[in-house]
């Protein structure tokens, strides 16, 4: 599950590496994962990567053409580069990027879902494309004051994982933040105090800063299919609480899991699934 800190990590590996390669052809294999036409992929042929970057959970490569390549991975996509080309019947493929020297960028996705994208769009029209025009202000490094952005009627695990109120933020990475914070994850928005507000933007702030310098340490090339994510509470109920060693607890709604330490965040109360379906409306 990439969020800001995985595809962050991955945006800067891929800088690195990738920045002057020049790009020999393109193609999307397969399901067609790429949602634009125009500019065609073939007028990538010839043009060098300018370099690599992040945008909420999006990549974007540049190249010195002024086109960008905008992926979106999803829950199961990832974007790496091999020493070669890949074989006819890797069936992971979305993307295909095949660069001098016989190296390959190539957007993978494992499982049964197809929903990894890709668009080819001049630069300049990146910021205005609806992917990313839509989107909150970034979480990280800096996100704004949190009280104009939060000040609705809806829980803050829901509405911190909305991309369209504050960007990069995703399930495994709201439940570190809140538990950092000590806030429930039902705890309304337009129910934070000035005090409860700056703790949880300094909690969205040092969490994901944590979290991309564990990767800057752990992280090399080629980028794993699995980062290894620095969670202590996302996947940990059942295990003690690592800051007061109350049992975590975990509640289940729809198709994921939230995890919390009860003592610390909701007053010791064990929230029911039920209860749960409820607020989330
Ligand atoms: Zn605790």
């Amino acid at each position: 599950m990439p969020e800001l800190p995985e595809v962050e990590i991955t945006a800067r590996r891929l800088d690195e590496a990738l920045r002057g390669a020049e790009i020999v052809s393109a193609l999307a294999p397969g399901v067609n994962a790429l949602k634009t036409f125009d500019p065609p992929l073939s007028a990538l042929a010839g043009q060098h990567v300018g370099g690599v970057r992040r945008r909420g959970k999006h990549l974007l490569v540049d190249t010195d053409g002024d086109l960008s390549l905008l992926v979106h991975l999803m829950s199961a996509g990832r974007l790496q580069l091999f020493d070669k080309l890949a074989g006819p019947r890797d069936r992971t493929s979305r993307l295909l990027v095949r660069l001098a020297g016989g190296r390959e960028l190539r957007l993978r996705e494992f499982g049964t879902k197809q929903a990894a994208w890709v668009k080819l769009l001049p630069t300049d029209a990146v910021e205005a494309d609806d992917a990313i025009a839509s989107l909150g202000p970034e979480a990280w490094p800096a996100p704004p004051p949190l009280g104009g952005l939060l000040d609705v009627a809806r829980p803050l695990h829901p509405l911190l994982r909305d991309q369209h109120v504050i960007a990069g933020i995703g399930r495994s990475w709201v439940d570190e933040i809140l538990w950092t914070c000590r806030l429930s994850p039902f705890k309304r928005g337009d129910d934070l105090d000035a005090d409860e507000l700056a703790r949880l933007r300094e909690a969205i702030v040092d969490t994901l800063d944590r979290a991309i310098t564990h990767y800057e340490g752990a992280v090399k090339l080629p980028i794993p299919d699995k980062l290894p994510m620095p969670l202590v509470v996302h996947r940990h109920e059942g295990e003690p609480c690592p800051r007061c060693g109350t049992t975590l607890a975990a509640v289940h709604f729809e198709d994921y899991v939230i995890a919390y330490c009860p003592h610390e965040q909701t007053q010791d109360r064990l929230l029911k699934d039920r209860r749960l379906s409820r607020l989330l409306k």
